[in-house]
């Protein structure tokens, strides 16, 4: 019996009839996922990947400079080759099982071949065999539990959409609050120019130090224009910055 065959669960009907032109050099066995080096020499992808670990050159040429990705798969012929060698079940032992077919056969058809419970996507850990699958399906209470499950996997789905696009608003609402914060700074600054340059008039000292509100940028000065045109104004100015920024600071507290 093959190592290949132990490790997939099969053995060869006839190993000796098999074609020598399909048996890999490396592991000695028909190739499984054969590719090709561009020296026309064919391996078992994972024999040659084990081989390039330790040499980057062919095989069995030694041709160099070899790397997995100089490397192509094998044509049809060569897969048809090796899907038609006939092997048999070491755990059911049916025989005369196509190797192409040997997977489907377990996963649908092989009474020996342990499988798991068809609640397994929702965790049930039974495993067992395909005679004993059915009357462990009908006690299965991760199967009972089916539809609670997805009703839970659907709301679950709808809160993660819920906040991601919470989150998302939120990044917004931090880009707003730092453009009021800047803004704020802004006509902080601006009004105690503006003080300033009252205190000036009103002492009698020279104001050209000090900035006129006509010296700002001109979106800032039409947007707060009336802003100055008295004390009144300027305080209810005032007011309203800091009655604005604690209310989106609330909005962000809210989010999380
Ligand atoms: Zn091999
Ligand atoms: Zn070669
Ligand atoms: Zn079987
Ligand atoms: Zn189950």
């Amino acid at each position: 019996m093959s190592t290949e065959g132990i490790v997939r669960g099969y053995d060869f009907m006839d190993a000796s009839s098999i074609d020598e032109h399909v048996i890999c050099a490396i592991c000695a066995h028909p190739f499984i996922d054969p590719v090709v080096t561009p020296c026309d020499h064919t391996f078992c992808k994972t024999c040659i990947k084990s081989w390039f670990d330790k040499k980057s050159e062919c095989y069995l040429c030694r041709k160099g400079g070899l790397s997995m990705k100089a490397l192509r798969p094998a044509n049809h012929c060569m897969m048809n080759i090796l899907d038609k060698i006939l092997v048999r079940c070491l755990a059911c032992e049916d025989e005369n099982i196509r190797r192409g077919d040997f997977a489907d056969h377990l996963e649908n058809h092989c009474l020996y071949h342990p499988q798991k419970c068809s609640a397994s996507d929702l965790k049930c850990p039974w495993v067992g065999l395909r005679n004993q699958a059915k009357s462990h399906h009908s006690a299965c209470v991760f199967e009972t539990l089916r539809p609670a499950f997805e009703d839970i996997l659907t709301r679950l789905h709808t809160i993660e959409k819920e906040n991601k696009s919470l989150r998302s608003e939120n990044n917004d609402l931090k880009e707003e609050l730092m453009t009021l914060e800047r803004e704020f700074n802004e006509l902080e600054g601006v009004i105690k120019n503006n003080e300033e340059h009252g205190h000036s008039r009103r002492t009698g000292k020279n104001v050209s130090k000090s900035k006129k509100s006509s010296d700002y940028a001109p979106e800032l000065r039409d947007k707060h224009h009336h802003m100055f045109t008295s004390d009144d104004d300027k305080d209810e100015t005032t007011r309203n910055i800091n009655t604005h920024l604690p209310a989106t600071h609330e909005v962000n507290v809210n989010i999380y």
